[in-house]
């Protein structure tokens, strides 16, 4: 079966003073019509890195791709000319960045720049565009839309501004929508009728989503599917019922258990160690200093993929652990 988005064997890194950081390590991802995948980790796990790289807006220099291909519609974006790859962002692939605030231009009003959009893709009149910005207002619920038009973006509230960021976002009916952090910013009210929107919009539209997000809660609630990724790399990947109710790998197995608990006394666990700097990653397996279940091999090689429930074939983990091979106990 053909995907809509196939991320097959990505590799992104940032020439820097410090040496070569490799943001991107080895990413294969695919994502279907209609369906959520949430791709989540720490900050600065190249979660943000790989949504740039399909929307091919890492700065190159000092960015490069060092392997990979990103397939779109079978279209392999990394070959596509620049004024090739402008006509995909807005129209096939819409993005929603973290930052509202800083991504709407101050000195245009939001009916201006929603139309911007709607006119760069679609040979439509300016009344057209109008009205369609109009229809996008609506559509993200923004109270009194046809006042919003006129007005710019410090005149709104940064829920507002979230939801126009998303009205442009999906002005040109995108048949994927990258959401990078898109609630950080909103207080706990507004950010879930934000994702509930995004969520009514996949239903309504069969558009998908690649959710980019550090808030396992929001995971739990919207994804179909989840990417762990650690260190530039994707350490687990499956159902959300099968990563919540049963996570592998270590890394993941952390991650969950330092979510706040029903009891409120109860204490927060949390991962120890520090995640490696980029430029300077450790042999082997990325998370073995901090492992809790590291074994020799761990600190030699790079895990493999393996499939820990043949019940579960989808729910894949790259960890020595589940090496059908291995015959001895794990020691740590
Ligand atoms: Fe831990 Fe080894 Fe698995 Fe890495 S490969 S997560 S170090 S057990």
């Amino acid at each position: 079966m053909s995907h809509l988005l196939s991320i097959e064997n990505l590799g992104t890194c940032f020439d820097t003073d410090d040496g070569v950081v490799q943001s991107v390590r080895q990413v294969s991802l695919t994502l279907d019509a209609g369906e959520t995948l949430a791709l989540v980790g720490e900050s600065g796990c190249g979660k943000s890195v790989t949504a740039l790289s399909v929307m091919r807006l890492i700065p190159m220099p000092p960015g490069r791709f060092t392997s990979g291909r990103i397939l779109f519609s079978g279209r392999n974006l990394l070959e596509l000319t620049e004024a090739e790859m402008q006509r995909v962002r807005g129209n096939q692939i819409g993005m929603i960045f973290q930052e509202p605030m800083t991504s709407l231009n101050p000195i245009f009003t939001v009916g201006d720049q929603i139309m911007e959009v709607v006119l760069r893709h679609e040979n439509i009149s300016q009344q057209q565009a109008r009205a369609r910005a109009l229809e996008m207002l609506k559509r993200v619920a923004i109270p009194s839309p046809e006042a919003r038009l006129d007005q710019y973006p410090h005149e709104l509230s940064g829920g507002m501004k979230q939801r126009v960021m998303t009205a442009m976002a999906i002005a040109c009916q995108p048949q994927l929508l990258i959401a990078d952090e898109p609630t950080t910013a909103l207080d706990v009210t507004v950010q879930a009728q934000i994702l509930d929107l995004l969520d009514k919009l996949r239903q309504d539209t069969r558009m998908s989503i690649l959710l980019i997000t550090h808030n396992l809660g929001i995971v739990a609630q919207y994804a179909d599917r989840v990417a762990v990724m650690y260190s530039g790399k994707i350490v687990e990947e499956g159902p959300v019922t099968s990563i919540f109710e049963s996570p592998q790998h270590p890394y993941t197995q952390g991650l969950l258990n330092s979510l706040p608990k029903e009891d409120p006394r109860a204490k927060l666990e949390t991962i120890p160690g520090m995640v490696p700097h980029p430029a300077r990653l450790p042999r082997g397996c990325a998370f073995h200093p901090r492992c809790p279940e590291a074994h020799p091999p761990c600190r030699e090689t790079v895990p493999g993929w393996f499939t820990p429930s043949p019940e579960d074939p989808e729910h894949r983990v790259a960890c020595w652990l589940y090496d059908p091979s291995r015959t001895q106990p794990v020691s740590s």
